[in-house]
């Protein structure tokens, strides 16, 4: 068992937000989709959205922040989000009140302590101001998230390592992309080292961590240019031929349905409404 218990309420190019809760605290990762789908989704894990004790905004795409403006309003939660992302998201929401906020800059390359989480924001690729990618660390347990990364550099491999539960994007195939219905600047964009992350690479990345990790979310699948069984299968396969004995536990996480790891089935209703 791991002590991070993990729920993606939605993942994908139409909005994405996971909640994160152990023993140290319970964060949101990013709140791309309405702030009532959000707490539905919570309430329905048996949490409070009042009771997180932190949004970490990866970067200003509408599919990581359109629940934001109104969580604001009815929730003093800290957000933490780059400077950089911060100046996106008055861009993409220009009716946010950023005074209302309770706003917090955090920068890549720094950590901060949250109650009793450790948490590093760190740089990905990806073509918005200031994107970031994050860890959580709780007693000597590491949770971290990447997605909307064009490709996988120095500082993602290391920041990844030790990591025992992963958000990871598998957004695309490369062959369905390139002969999908998508327009040649699109497709650019995606494949570019400032897009989004291919289902191989996901899985090369995998192979070349220190230790592999015990869960891993595959993430932002692409509708039309991945299928979740193109995904896994893909990543398996990669993962099993360079390292036979792993045991990964995946999940394939779902643009409409809350993907939840097997830590929730410990979670007895005596917790309801911590
Ligand atoms: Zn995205
Ligand atoms: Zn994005």
């Amino acid at each position: 068992m791991s002590c991070f218990q993990v729920a993606v309420l939605a993942s994908g190019s139409k909005g994405n937000a996971t909640v994160m809760r152990c023993e140290a605290g319970m964060v949101l990762v990013d709140a791309g989709i309405s702030c009532r789908r959000i707490v539905q989704g919570m309430q329905k894990l048996g949490l409070r959205p009042e009771n997180l004790d932190g949004v970490f905004i990866t970067h200003e795409h509408i599919d990581h922040v359109k629940g934001l403006e109104t969580f604001t309003k009815k929730y003093p939660v800290p957000i933490y989000a780059s400077a950089g992302t911060w100046r996106g998201i008055k861009q993409t929401l220009p009716r946010i009140d950023l005074q209302l906020c309770n706003r917090h800059i955090f920068a890549p390359q720094t950590e901060l302590t949250l109650g009793g989480l450790q948490v590093r924001s760190f740089s990905v690729s990806h073509d918005a101001q200031e994107p970031a990618g994050y860890s959580f660390r709780c007693k000597g347990h590491t949770f971290s998230y990447v997605t909307d990364t064009g490709y996988v550099s120095d500082i993602v491999k290391r920041e990844l390592d030790g990591a025992e539960v992963l958000v990871i994007e598998t957004n695309h195939d490369p062959i369905l992309l390139k002969n999908g219905s998508y327009p040649p600047m699109l497709q650019k964009r995606i494949l570019g080292t400032r897009g989004h992350l291919a289902n191989e690479t996901a899985g090369r990345l995998l192979t070349t961590m220190k230790a592999l990790p015990r869960q891993v979310f595959l993430a932002h699948l692409s509708q039309e240019n991945n299928t979740p069984d193109l995904a896994l299968s893909t990543v398996q396969g990669i993962v099993t031929q360079q390292c036979p004995n792993a045991t990964i536990q995946f999940y394939v996480t779902s643009q409409d349905e809350v993907v939840k790891n097997r830590e929730w089935e410990d979670y007895h209703e005596q917790n309801i409404f911590e």
